[in-house]
């Protein structure tokens, strides 16, 4: 991919040298006896980053929320999830695996379902339903277009859970994305969750790593649900040692991948594509095409901008840490080919 400019996702970014560096001198042990000073470290800072008691690592994000749904829920317990969420939408259906929950999937704008219309489908309890258990949030949402979601519109939702004694699970794959957008702190963001995800993967630029965090009691419970799905892994620390840089060097960096993906937007618009930023945009563009997307993507990637499809006529363009201001005038100027 030498000369191509990648905007398919911010988890294309590879290790810089100074990450890399600092993976190098990691001091190591075994993770699996706890034994591993950088992955414990990393567990720590991430846990008060997060605002909670404790945090486990792990090798994805999606494994992060699937033992996160097998913590807060036993087999037939129902799940209240938008539709257009990652765990729901792109987890390959694991939840069925390993949690076994049920799903009431709803639907609203920017990733977010109305709080009356959550309240209206958590049943009262009765031997004919299943068992309502957890709320499962996302911010900032991808599929609604990177949109950061505040804690005054979040905040609603996690009353009616309150109200109705379920959990609060967040997928805080880039809440550091929506922390920076927002212009508060990440533990501003999630404080009122039970539990949150968090990736290292990608805009942050790590090669590897999420994490799961919430109370004491629930992360050891994780922990072993983490060994359950062969999560557990022996020296770790050259890993986590790419987390902890991510999180040292590469979050307030964030903003220059929010002005890039917003002139990258504005441009877009002029030049006659129809583009629906949602109302705090982070580092994505959605493009709603009058053709079919494939057909744009295979063109534009001949000439080097690989793009990807979030529906038959949609596109997603994602900037991070490797999109240069140059990458951003090449790709208009495809764009901009593309419509003459
Ligand atoms: C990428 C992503 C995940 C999962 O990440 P993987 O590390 O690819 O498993 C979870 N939630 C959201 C919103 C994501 O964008």
């Amino acid at each position: 991919m030498g000369n191509m400019v990648d905007l398919r996702s911010d988890t294309v970014t590879k290790p810089t040298a100074a990450m890399r560096d600092a993976m190098c001198q990691a001091e190591v042990g075994d993770d699996v006896y706890g034994e591993d000073p950088t992955v414990n470290r990393l567990e720590r800072v991430a846990a008060e980053l997060l605002g909670k008691e404790a945090s486990v690592f792990v090798p994805s994000g999606t494994m992060a929320n699937q033992i996160a749904l097998l913590t807060h829920t036993q087999r037939g317990d129902e799940v209240f999830i938008h539709r257009d969420n990652h765990i729901y939408f792109y987890e390959g259906g694991g939840a069925a695996m390993w949690s076994q929950a049920t799903f009431t999937e709803l639907a609203g704008d920017e990733g977010l379902m109305t709080p009356e219309e959550l309240s209206d489908r958590i049943r009262p309890r009765n031997i004919h339903h299943p068992r309502p258990r957890l709320l499962s949030l996302e911010n900032t949402h991808n599929r609604a277009g990177g949109a950061a979601l505040s804690r005054s519109r979040l905040m609603p939702l996690v009353e009616v859970a309150r109200e109705h004694g379920l959990a609060v699970h967040l997928d805080g794959a880039r809440i550091a994305n929506a922390a920076v957008a927002l212009h508060v702190s990440i533990a501003s963001l999630t404080a009122d969750m039970d539990s949150v995800s968090m990736c290292f993967s990608k805009g942050l630029g790590a090669p590897v790593g999420s994490v799961l965090a919430g109370p004491k009691d629930y992360i050891d419970q994780a922990r072993v649900y983490r060994k359950w799905l062969g999560g557990g892994m022996r020296q770790a620390g050259i890993l986590a040692a790419a987390g902890l840089y991510a999180i040292e060097h590469h979050i307030d960096r964030l903003e220059e991948d929010h002005v890039r993906a917003a002139r990258l937007a504005e441009q877009l618009r002029r030049a006659g594509y129809q583009v629906d930023q949602p109302s705090v945009p982070t580092n994505m563009v959605m493009v709603n095409l009058d053709r079919d997307a494939t057909e744009v993507i295979q063109h534009l990637a001949a000439q080097g901008v690989l793009v990807s499809a979030m529906g038959p006529r949609r596109l997603r363009l994602v900037t991070h840490l490797d999109v240069t201001d140059a990458d951003i005038d090449r790709t208009l100027l495809e764009f901009s080919q593309l419509k003459g």
